[in-house]
Order: C-alpha cells, then sequence, then structure tokens
C-alpha cells in the first residue's frame, strides 16, 4: 500500500511561493476537463471524489491563487456568479441568455480592436473583454419545439 505523504502542505502559508499542491493539481485537472466553464460550487462537487475532505472555501481560495497565477481564469460575465476557466489563454465566450450556461467561442481574440482604441484614447489600454450573448442549442431546440407541439397534436401515421 502506497501512503502519499501530505506534510508539505501545511508550509505553504508561511511561504509567499506558489507551490502547486496536490488539492490545486487535482482541481487544475478536474477544471481542465470541462469545457463549461463552472462555479466554484461546481468545481467543488467535481473535486470532491478525489478530495473528499476537502472544503468550499478551500476550493474557493485554491481558485482564487491559481488565477492570480494565471494558470486558470476567472470568468466574470454579466449577471452570472463567477465562472473558472481552465484555459488560461485569451478567447471570448458566448453566454446563454436562458440557461446561463457559458462556452468558449471558436473565433480568435481580435489584437485590431485593441490598437485602434489606441490610436484614440489616453487610457493605456491593456486589454478587453467581449462576451456574446444567444441562445445555447438545447434551449434552441426547446424554444422551437414548444412551437411546433401545437400542430403536432393531429399527426398522422406515415
Ligand atoms: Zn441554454
Ligand atoms: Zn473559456
Amino acid at each position: 500500500m502506497i501512503r502519499i505523504n501530505y506534510s508539505t502542505e501545511p508550509r505553504l502559508s508561511s511561504s509567499p511561493k506558489f507551490r502547486m499542491t496536490r488539492q490545486r493539481q487535482v482541481i487544475l485537472e478536474e477544471l481542465k476537463k470541462v469545457s463549461c466553464h463552472p462555479t466554484a460550487d461546481e468545481v467543488y462537487d467535481m473535486v470532491r471524489p478525489r478530495l473528499p475532505r476537502v472544503s468550499l472555501g478551500t476550493v474557493y481560495r485554491n481558485l482564487e491563487m491559481l488565477s492570480e497565477r494565471g494558470i486558470i481564469q476567472k470568468v466574470d460575465v454579466a449577471g452570472t456568479r463567477r465562472r473558472f476557466d481552465g484555459n488560461a489563454k485569451d478567447h471570448y465566450h458566448v453566454r446563454c441568455i436562458r440557461c446561463e450556461r457559458v462556452e468558449d467561442v471558436p473565433i480568435e481574440p481580435f489584437a485590431a480592436i485593441e490598437n485602434a482604441l489606441r490610436g484614440v484614447s489616453e487610457y493605456e489600454i491593456i486589454g478587453h473583454q467581449l462576451e456574446f450573448i444567444g441562445l445555447c442549442p438545447q434551449c434552441k431546440r426547446k424554444a422551437q419545439g414548444s412551437h411546433k407541439q401545437a400542430p403536432e397534436i393531429g399527426r398522422k401515421e406515415s
């Protein structure tokens, strides 16, 4: 039987140096597995099978720490709870206005938009955020389905 020794972990708090602890590693691995941009509560549920004794507060703190280091990203989308993203590269999101799901969009960020603003603004522009909104495929299907339901009552065979 292999015993894993976690005794290095408590030293973390006394050291300002970031350490990739097992908790963080598990959180990062689970976050990278999904494309749904989970909230801290959802990450907590995802890691519990592997970290049965972890608390929601610890998960939250670790998520904050990982995002401060740029290892993951915080996704602050308008009007929703903070979500976390295992993809640390710049990319855009689309949010479903009905179920609030947040997903990546398959286009590259427009660097040109920042350069355009640099030409006309006195701000030092360091980045930009762009969020698309719409209906996800499931919600779109549901919306279409509910329109079709009524005429289908007298539907004939074959
Ligand atoms: Zn939806
Ligand atoms: Zn993302």
